[in-house]
């Protein structure tokens, strides 16, 4: 196996480099002071540069305008775009626009292509996916209450939704909704593109993550559906398909944010290191570096984000040459993996900073508040252990 970034994308993850060195750090502080709104203008000026470099869209096909990346190539793309939270935004690679897109390409008939998948590759709009809902346990996707029912040639969607991401701005919602309540649990659900406009559906308000509400696409909605009609050509899939395209939406989705995760690691571990080399901690000039639990930190946090790096890279490998079954058991082990890892290593880059690692001076207390999610969405970490341990034990002939 050759560990070398394929030749195909080489050239692509150095022009990545120097325009994230050039143009988008130095927007970064920016950005996060003002907001994704506020800082609209100065965000749309990177995308407006990224387009002229030719490097738009890294994981979307050829033919929409992309770079048509396949699964590893675009990890390694990911992985660079992560050591940034503006990154995937300002490439046209960010969540959960990328799943969208992937959707739509797929399912799509020629009419959602040309009115919703084609202005979102190109970036002129924005869109969000609407699943888990407040009174169901999201973990269990089976598990939903928001109905669509038919009347004449519409559905009529009523529910409430919640963790609704990036719907603040968006121009259509891919919901999840019960089209047949009586049918097998895996089938009674369908996808529908229901516009933002439309009456009857309601942005409540962007929940406030540990006391920040985001805006724009930094947020996470929580949405009302009340008698909200949008005709049934909009059901992206067969009828009952919605469960089955939601897991096809998220396995590739889980290499994205794994490898993305990999780059915050990576800007957090720099962080980390430059901080513990220069912090000087007594009289005779020595620095945190020379006490040995922080240098065992730094030693086990390298060997842990190595391990991802290759695990995520792995999978992705995996799925691209085997397809997707075949990688079932990588796709979670990174999934819950990794997310710790990330967490565990903001959490002693923080302590290695002390009071300063708290404070929105450093980019740690932004990942601390807004990645902490990692280990809950896209499955939470226990459901993913149960999975690939009751697989391991049935191959011992462990009943469940
Ligand atoms: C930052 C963020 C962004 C999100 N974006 C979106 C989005 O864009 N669209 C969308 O539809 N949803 C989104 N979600 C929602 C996400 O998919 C759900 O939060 C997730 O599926 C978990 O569902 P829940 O929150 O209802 O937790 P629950 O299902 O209530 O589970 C709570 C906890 O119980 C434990 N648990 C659950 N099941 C088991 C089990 N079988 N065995 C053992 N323990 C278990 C886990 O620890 C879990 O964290 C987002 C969530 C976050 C945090």
């Amino acid at each position: 196996m050759d560990f070398d970034p394929p030749e195909s994308v080489r050239p692509i993850l150095e022009r990545i480099d120097r325009l994230l060195a050039d143009h988008v750090l130095p927007a970064e502080a920016e950005v996060l002071e003002r907001g994704w709104n506020g800082a609209a203008e100065l965000l749309a000026g990177l995308r407006a540069k990224v387009k002229e470099a030719g490097l738009w869209g890294p994981q979307i096909p050829k033919e929409l305008g992309g770079l048509g990346l396949d699964l590893v190539e675009h990890g390694l793309v990911s992985e660079r775009l992560g050591r940034t939270p503006l990154g995937h935004y300002v490439f046209g690679a960010q969540a959960p626009d990328a799943g969208n897109l992937e959707i739509l390409h797929k399912f799509g008939t020629d009419a959602q292509k040309a009115k919703w998948l084609e202005p979102l590759a190109r970036g002129d709009i924005r869109s969000c996916f609407s699943m888990t809902e407040p009174d169901n346990a999201g973990s269990n996707p089976t598990m939903l209450s928001c109905v669509a029912r038919v009347d004449g040639n519409d559905y009529v969607i009523d529910g409430r939704k919640w963790f609704t991401s990036s719907a603040d701005g968006a121009a259509f919602a891919i919901a999840m909704v019960v089209t047949n309540p009586e049918a097998d649990k895996h089938a009674r659900a369908s996808m529908v593109i229901v516009p933002c406009d439309t009456p009857g559906f309601r942005l409540v308000r962007n929940i406030p993550i540990m006391g920040d509400r985001g805006e724009g696409w930094a947020s996470h909605g929580e949405l009302e559906y009340i008698n909200c009609r949008v005709p049934i050509e909009n059901r992206l899939g067969p009828e009952g398909a919605g469960f089955l395209i939601a897991q096809e939406r998220l396995g590739p989705g889980r290499i994205h944010h794994c490898m993305r995760w990999v780059g915050i690691c990576e800007r957090v571990f720099d962080l980390m290191c430059a901080r513990a080399a220069s912090r000087v901690i007594d009289d005779d000039g020595k620095t945190l570096a020379t006490r040995q639990i922080i240098q065992a930190w730094i030693a086990e946090a390298r060997a842990e984000v190595d391990a991802s790096r290759l695990m995520v890279l792995n999978a992705a490998w995996t799925i691209q040459h085997k397809g997707f079954h075949a990688a079932r058991d990588f796709v979670s082990t990174i999934k819950f993996y990794v997310a710790d890892v990330m967490m565990r290593l903001i959490d002693r880059a923080i302590q290695v900073h002390g009071a300063l690692g708290i404070t929105s001076d450093t980019l740690l207390a932004h990942y601390y508040v807004h990645e902490r999610g990692a280990r809950i969405y896209d499955g939470p970490d226990e459901v993913h252990k149960m999975v690939v341990a009751r697989r391991i034990l049935a191959r011992y002939g462990a009943k469940r």
